[in-house]
């Protein structure tokens, strides 16, 4: 199965393709990992994308496009994949059917502005691992540590309340003429992607069982 997930920053989107990569055994494609990869090792798409990503703001099309387009077309993709985090606006999601790549299913996760920004800023980030905790929902064993390692957790640029606000606004902006395009694709089309829009909020486990139901999984 190919599918994309689409949500605001906060609304689950990594955890829930994360369940589907174990549960189908395809990868997950997180262009926002990808990118804070080429970030950490100094690539040069990391020096283009890291003043972009720590103002919350998304990066050119042209960045993200291709290095999307290279990693489908790999041989652990040929049985599916899942994009999380990609496409993200409307030129994306053109330029990724100009490059014939097929897509079974779009999966709107959907989640309220207010819930999305107390997870967001409760966050806390264990760089080194990526292993992510939250205050509230998640906490580790001791406040501001990593459960592994002792290491101090951070706050990811991205994650203060004033960029996750301007985040907000930006996916209302870039994000919402992407979704009424595959709606109107999957309504008007034969053979388009399925449009599914499944409630996002409340526990990880609730939501994902709606996600499961709403592809057919048990
Ligand atoms: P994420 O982890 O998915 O929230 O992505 C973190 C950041 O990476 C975003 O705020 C953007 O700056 C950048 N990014 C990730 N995916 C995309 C995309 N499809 N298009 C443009 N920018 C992206």
């Amino acid at each position: 199965m190919k599918i994309v997930i689409v949500g605001m920053p906060g609304a689950g989107k990594g955890t829930h393709a994360a369940a589907l990569r174990e549960r189908l055994q395809i990868p997950q494609i997180s262009t926002g990992d990808m990118l804070r990869a080429a970030v950490a090792a100094g690539a040069a798409l990391g020096r283009k994308a890291e003043g972009y990503m720590n103002r919350g703001e998304l990066v050119p099309d042209r960045l993200i496009v291709e290095l999307v387009e290279r990693r489908v077309k790999e041989a652990d993709c040929a049985g599916g994949f899942i994009l999380d985090g990609f496409p993200r606006t409307l030129e994306q999601a053109r330029a990724l059917r100009e490059a014939g790549v097929g897509i079974d299913v779009v999966l709107e996760l959907h989640v309220p502005d207010e819930e999305v920004i107390e997870r967001m800023t409760g966050r806390r980030s264990h760089l080194p691992s990526g292993r992510v905790y939250h205050v509230t929902r998640n906490p580790p064993k001791v406040a501001g540590a990593d459960d592994i390692t002792g290491e101090p957790l951070s706050v990811r640029a991205d994650d203060a309340e004033d960029t996750v606000r301007k985040r907000i606004v930006g996916y209302h902006a870039q994000t919402g003429p992407l979704l009424d395009y595959y709606r109107r694709l999957a309504a008007s089309e034969p053979g388009a992607p399925r449009y599914i829009r499944v409630d996002g909020s409340g526990s990880v486990a609730a939501s994902r069982t709606r996600v499961f139901a709403a592809l057919g999984i048990a």
